[in-house]
């Protein structure tokens, strides 16, 4: 059996990993990183990048619909237009190998060994890999899980034939006629507005009393006004149960039952940490149930094992796996590093969009501070106007006693874009004042975020 010896030993090539391998190389670190499966992860190859291809590839499919339709948008008046899927996903999978072939260039030009194969731990310093070509041990000073995560399946509804988890509805060949989707989280919703737009007679079916139960009221007010213009059906305080001849079988909370006619069923009721497999029983670390447990250098309960990403628990968002990997490659070269974010940006693309950075209202008033917010309406600002989207609005939440910004919020279209100001700005501890002397541009939905902050001061330019 053929072996390496190595300083840092990589275990899956997801935002996690495969930046903390490019750090490592960058600092001249002996890295070896091991993927089962294509470079990128679950976030480049079956999640953030290929469904963002499709909510994009949706939204102007919907917004010519509208031009062929009675009304004209803009003045625009087309025929009406058609939405070859096929076609779309083999513009979608362009986008993805092409990007997964710019890491593996990165990779190389990092001096970093990519092994193809599946890791399993031997102990805390080896590893088997099963390679195509056969079992390769690596003996690596450090090692780093970043093995990710996988859907949660329900039990009585389990994935295959017209029960699909994320990874198949990004493939689909045909726009489903009625897609009904379990959990209306961020990727039923995502994935559900998409497919709407693309045609699709879509029901949302979510457990508790709102969709995006992670978001406040307010946020989530302008999403659910958007499905039902789409004609989505949203039915919340609903459990999905199993699926028989007729369709899904769905229950209330007093196990009344009701069934929904489905060509598919789009189950996305959250992730699981991916584990299984890789003999984390010969370690014996420290668990946070099925989670890693990890500190605030990433460091497991064991010397010299890191994890990161995923598998360590929410947020599970590709930024903090590739912020958490770039740190713990700095760590090994021997720097002082630290978690030490004051916040982790999260983005929900739907329609519209909704970021939050930071404390919401209720978080921070929880926290104990008293609090001083600031909301501008996209009703307006000029710019929102001319794009004819105005939904929405920026919200900030800050400290009354010294202005201090704790929180950020908006939802309209496009907001995802201002999501690195909001972050910038907690990060680096601005004030209110901050933000309100800082010229922002004409005309950008950005000067939204602006007057939040006058407004918080009290002197509101423009509402
Ligand atoms: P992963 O990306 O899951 O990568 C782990 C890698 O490890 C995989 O490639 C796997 O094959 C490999 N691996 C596992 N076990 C082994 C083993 N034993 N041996 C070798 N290799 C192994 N996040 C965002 O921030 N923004 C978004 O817009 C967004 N959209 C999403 C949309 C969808 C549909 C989904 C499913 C997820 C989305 N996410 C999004 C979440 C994001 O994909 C994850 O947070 C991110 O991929 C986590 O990165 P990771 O490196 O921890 O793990
Ligand atoms: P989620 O946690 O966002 O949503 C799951 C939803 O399913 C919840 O609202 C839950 O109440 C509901 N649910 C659970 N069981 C149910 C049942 N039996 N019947 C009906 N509803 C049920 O999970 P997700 O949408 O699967 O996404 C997983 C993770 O992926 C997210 O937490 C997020 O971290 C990441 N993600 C991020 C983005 C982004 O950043 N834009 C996009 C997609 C995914």
């Amino acid at each position: 059996m053929k072996e390496i010896n190595c300083k840092l030993l990589i275990i899956g090539a997801g935002p996690g990993g495969y930046v903390c391998a490019i750090r490592a190389g960058q600092l001249g670190i002996d890295t070896v990183i091991v993927e089962q499966a294509k470079s990128g992860g679950t976030c480049l190859n079956v999640g953030c990048i290929p469904s963002k291809a499709l909510i994009h590839a949706g939204e102007e499919f919907h917004k010519v619909r509208q031009m062929a339709g009675d009304k004209a948008l803009f003045g625009i008046r087309v025929q009406q237009p058609t939405l070859d899927l096929a076609e779309t996903m083999v513009w979608k999978s362009g986008i993805v190998s092409h990007l997964s072939n710019g890491i593996v260039g990165l990779l190389q030009k990092a001096k970093v060994k990519v092994l193809e194969g599946k890791a399993r731990f031997r102990d805390g310093k080896t590893v088997l890999v099963e390679t195509e070509t056969g079992s390769q041990i690596v003996r690596a000073e450090n090692i780093v899980i970043a093995t990710g995560s996988a859907p949660v399946e329900l039990p009585d509804l389990p994935f295959g034939g017209d029960v699909l988890s994320s990874a198949e509805a990004l493939s689909l060949q045909e726009v489903p006629r009625r897609l009904v989707v379990v959990g209306g989280g961020y990727i039923g919703l995502e994935l559900g507005t998409a497919f709407a737009k693309m045609g699709s007679d879509v029901t949302i079916v979510e457990a508790t009393g709102q969709i995006l139960p992670q978001y406040d009221a307010d946020l989530v007010k302008p999403v659910a006004k958007r499905l039902s213009e789409l004609g989505v059906t949203v039915l919340t305080n609903m459990i999905a149960k199993s699926l028989d001849n007729k369709g899904l079988v769905i229950a209330d909370p007093d196990g009344n039952q009701q069934t929904l006619r489905a060509d598919k069923v789009l189950v996305t009721v959250g992730r699981r940490p991916r584990t299984d497999g890789l003999g984390l029983e010969e370690l014996g670390l420290d668990m946070a149930g099925r989670l890693i447990r990890i500190d605030e250098r990433c460091r497991t309960s064991m010397r010299g094992v890191f994890a990161i990403g995923d598998v360590t628990g929410e947020p599970m968002l590709a930024h903090r796996a590739s912020a958490q990997g770039e740190m713990v490659a700095e760590i090994v070269s021997g720097a002082k590093r630290v978690w030490d974010k004051r916040c982790i940006p999260a983005v929900c693309f739907t329609d519209p969009e909704v970021v939050s950075v930071g404390l919401s209202p209720a978080e921070a008033r929880a926290q104990g501070n008293e609090v001083t917010i600031g909301q501008f309406s996209f009703s307006a600002n000029g710019r929102a106007m001319t794009m004819g989207d105005e939904s929405g609005f920026v919200r900030i939440v800050a400290r009354a006693d010294n202005h201090l910004v704790l929180g950020i919020q908006a939802v309209g279209s496009g907001v995802s874009e201002l999501s690195g100001a909001f972050a910038l700005a907690v990060e680096m501890g601005a004030r209110l004042e901050d933000i309100a002397g800082t010229i922002h541009t004409h005309p950008t939905r950005s000067e939204a975020f602006q007057e939040a902050a006058f407004k918080a001061l009290g002197h509101g330019l423009h509402g």
